[in-house]
């Protein structure tokens, strides 16, 4: 390389360095800090009002009441019962700009808390007819708390704004009460997204990692979720003389292996991960009857809605024609869950430096994908969207071995609040700056 072409490459990594350097703090991130300081204690109350009231999906009134009270006393714009008990806040920037979303989703699980804390759930109710203990158990108590707090920061520095954000409190993550809908995609069916149209929408999810780090992923960050349940018939027999019939069992056998070599030996492994697992397998009634029917119940997991796509046709394919090449017949059924949460490559590469800022450079990391499923998951397929996990595992306890989200043993080490408040103003507040 001649000096004439280093100085060229150094300028040209200087110019490419420029859009970084306009990536630096926003004017009102200090502001945002020393709010978030301020509010410490109060999303730290909130969070332990909604840890010792929780309520399961589609049936949170009373934290919705709590959430659409405090939206108000900020002067923003307040629609609630969108989805039964979602509550939608608009605040309206003082500059003009783009309209960011943020969202946290409210409902609790039927689990009964073990957790030994003064502000641990006592509450019971009834669930699919029976009695269950209700936990915050996947920490949407912590979801809350922080974006209340969020909200009382942007709205303090309204006028200075360039843009709006609205603020979504979603019902039923974990999906509606049987018989009943609800959800991210119903608050969308509601009107959650229009008046006005979100540019992006940013979430974040607690988790058991080190307390206060954060995580993230571009593209598929956690997996798309849809029911199988697969009906093989044959014709029932002697179990001693099976040539009488067509044995659904062995067919099952087969299905069930032929299955496992979708991903295995059809797909590109190295591409994307993927899961198909049947869980549940039920036929016959004793030992010496081929029965006519078997049925198979099970789960499909993907990181790609263009796989998800190929992997139904293939299970259907494999399901199908092993059947065919019995006798017997197979039905398959796939019921579609929760998509793909896929968060936006452009905007996950915009936002890094944000994250890392706030939470501190050692304190970002790069998060495996995850397969479990999440309905935020509806909102970024609407508009780009960023979803990151938040660390809250106390530093005294192994995240590897710490009791996960669902457990009656789930906890949250308070001091990530400040991490998670802090993170989603200045995510929103960076988008904005930088449109
Ligand atoms: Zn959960
Ligand atoms: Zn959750």
């Amino acid at each position: 390389m001649t000096i004439t072409t280093f100085l060229a490459s150094v300028i040209l990594a200087l110019t490419l360095a420029l859009p970084v350097a306009a990536q630096e703090a926003s004017p009102l991130a200090d502001r945002i800090d020393a709010r978030a300081t301020e509010i410490d204690d109060q999303v730290i109350t909130w969070r332990r009002d909604i840890h010792q009231h929780p309520e399961l999906g589609n049936r949170e009134f009373r934290t919705a009441a709590l959430v659409a009270d405090h939206l108000r006393s900020l002067g923003l714009e307040v629609r609630t019962d969108v989805a039964h008990t979602g509550v939608v806040g608009l605040l309206r920037g003082g500059q003009p700009g783009p309209v960011v979303a943020l969202r946290a989703d409210m409902d609790a699980l039927p689990v009964t808390e073990m957790v030994d804390v003064p502000f641990a759930s006592k509450v019971r109710t009834q669930y699919n007819g029976r009695e269950v203990g209700v936990m915050h158990a996947c920490g949407h108590d912590n979801h809350v708390a922080i974006l209340m707090g969020v909200a009382d920061i942007l709205a303090s520095m309204r006028e200075d704004l360039p843009g709006s954000v609205k603020f979504i409190f979603q019902p039923a993550e974990e999906g509606a009460p049987a018989g009943e809908e609800g959800g991210a995609d119903l608050m969308l069916a509601e009107g959650a997204f229009e008046n006005p149209k979100p540019e992006v929408v940013f979430g974040l999810h607690v988790g058991t990692r080190p307390v206060g780090t954060i995580w993230y992923r571009p593209n598929g960050t956690m997996a798309s979720s849809d029911g199988l349940r697969i009906v093989v018939r044959g014709r029932q027999t002697h179990g001693a003389v099976p040539w009488g019939g067509v044995d659904p069992i062995v067919v099952a056998s087969q299905i069930i292996l032929g299955l496992q070599t979708i991903a295995s030996r059809q797909l590109d492994v190295t591409a994307t991960a993927s899961i198909i697992t049947i869980g549940s397998i039920h036929g016959g009634v004793r030992g010496n009857i081929i029965p006519d029917e078997v049925v198979m119940t099970g789960t499909i997991r993907t990181f790609d809605s263009e796989i998800r796509k190929d992997i139904h046709r293939r299970v259907r394919h494999t399901a199908e024609h092993i059947a065919e090449s019995a006798g017997a017949t197979a039905v398959v059924r796939i019921a579609y869950g929760y998509p793909v949460t896929f968060n936006d490559p452009a905007l996950t590469e915009q936002m890094a430096p944000t994250l890392k800022r706030v939470a501190g450079p050692d304190k970002v990391f790069l998060s495996p994908p995850i397969t479990g499923a999440e309905d935020f998951s509806y909102f970024a397929q609407e508009v780009p969207g960023l979803y990151i996990f938040l660390g809250v595992t106390p530093e005294d306890q192994d995240p590897a071995t710490a009791p996960r989200n669902h457990s009656p043993l789930f906890f949250a080490d308070e001091s990530a609040l400040n991490v998670g408040v802090r993170v989603l103003a200045n995510l929103a507040v960076d988008y904005m700056a930088q449109h």
